[in-house]
């Protein structure tokens, strides 16, 4: 396995920490996410699986079905698993910094990934039976599970080896970890917190990187460090960002919001001024994709949704053949 270096430094991820109150009920509530309108437009019978039928699968009195379907919820692929450990150990050296703490360096940061992610590599070829139990708390590779053999394409490896020398140092020198390390003109506002609004009692989740106040240029600025390539969503996911900071700090003119994509491979920054007329689009998409979202609800009142067989499933085998769920649609 390439990625193999030293075993003995380990900062714990999110996920080993993360301790979550919850109260059973049958359904869950409805909410929107940009990633839950992409994965209903990706495939209806996946967006099933993943919203309503994996729902209570972590418990272990849950039915089979619904422990399978969390089960390969929780599934990711090398790329995935890459950008999740990039992004939590990018926070925890923002923390750090902030608190006044040492930073590791370059080549501790490098190896630390590398730690991460021949963890999950070890994880998903030796643990299946860990993971069987606790998804959440094991790493399973789509590439590992559906091959069924004990290696990874040569190819991802070496997209992934090169992406991670890369991206490390693109992250060091960047104008938002340049800002984070001068302290002095930047006030720190939140990095990587779970927030939402509300539009008619349903939850809307904004997942942002890192907000800080630019001092020096009076302007707020939201950042979104990017593991992969840019993409046309890019655009609606900001200004999902900027709607949520304008109302929830009650900013008067959007001028003063700064949206920057920090493309960590190729070492740009993007920073966007976004228009009325974007937010005004955003609005209009959530409200819409909310609408096709009720159609497939039985009782909304419960959030109860359709039986399975009309959500209908994808037609394209190549995207069948990146999804998690393939074990339950195609069973063998
Ligand atoms: S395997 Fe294909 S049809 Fe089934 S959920 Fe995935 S994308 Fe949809």
């Amino acid at each position: 396995m390439k990625f193999l270096l030293n075993e003995n430094k380990h900062i714990p991820l999110k996920k080993d920490v993360d301790i979550v109150m919850y109260e059973i009920k049958p359904f869950p509530d409805l909410s929107w996410s940009l990633s839950r309108h992409k994965t209903m437009l990706t495939c209806l019978r996946k967006y099933a699986y993943d919203y309503y039928v994996s729902h209570n699968g972590w418990l272990s009195q849950a039915d089979t079905l619904s422990r399978q379907a969390y089960r390969l919820k929780k599934m990711t692929n090398l790329e995935m698993h890459f950008g999740s450990i990039v992004h939590d150990l990018i926070y925890q050296a923002i923390q750090r910094c902030l608190k006044n703490q040492s930073i590791p360096s370059q080549e501790d940061f490098i190896d630390e990934v590398r730690h991460h992610l021949n963890r999950g590599f070890i994880e998903s070829t030796k643990k299946e039976h860990l993971w069987q139990n606790r998804p959440k708390h094991y790493t399973m590779l789509h590439e590992i599970y559906y091959s069924q053999t004990d290696t990874l394409p040569e190819s991802k490896v070496r997209k992934i080896t090169d992406r991670l020398q890369r991206t490390v140092k693109n992250f060091y020198s960047s104008q938002t970890f340049t800002d984070v390390i001068d302290k002095e003109n930047m006030r720190f506002i939140e990095s990587e917190t779970f927030r939402f609004m509300k539009t008619e009692g349903i939850k809307l989740f904004v997942v942002m990187d890192l907000v800080y106040k630019d001092l020096k240029r009076n302007k707020w600025i939201i950042v979104d460090w990017k593991t992969g390539k840019s993409s046309e969503e890019d655009r609606n996911q900001l200004a999902l960002y900027a709607l949520y900071l304008q109302q929830k700090h009650n900013i008067e003119s959007l001028d003063d919001i700064v949206i920057r994509n920090e493309y960590l491979v190729s070492g740009e920054h993007i920073e966007h001024q976004l228009t009325e007329q974007d937010l005004i689009n955003v609005q209009h998409l959530y409200q819409m994709s909310i609408e096709q979202m009720k159609l497939y609800l039985e009782d909304p009142a419960q959030n109860k949704p359709l039986p399975i067989e009309q959500f209908p499933m994808q037609d394209d085998p190549r995207t069948c053949a990146r999804c998690n769920y393939q074990e339950l649609c195609f069973p063998s």
